[in-house]
């Protein structure tokens, strides 16, 4: 897998993210102090964040290791 194919998966996950950010605005128990701990919405939106953790993760080896393969 290339990098441009995780970084563009990367972008797809920030993008469904942020809608389901925008939606967790809006709902009415999110509007409490620590209502999002127990939002449904939120709960996916932590799933994303460590999916796109993750992904960001290889991008980072990835690059590491095509700059290893220009050193040699
Ligand atoms: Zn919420």
């Amino acid at each position: 897998m290339s990098i441009d194919k995780v970084q563009e998966e990367v972008d797809l996950l920030l993008d469904e993210r942020d809608k389901l950010e925008v939606k967790c605005d809006t709902l009415p128990e999110c509007e409490q102090d620590d209502g999002c701990n127990t939002c449904e919405t939120y709960k996916k939106i932590a799933e994303f964040d460590a999916k796109i953790a993750e992904l960001e993760e290889k991008i980072e080896s990835m690059m590491q290791e095509e700059e290893e393969d220009e050193d040699e």
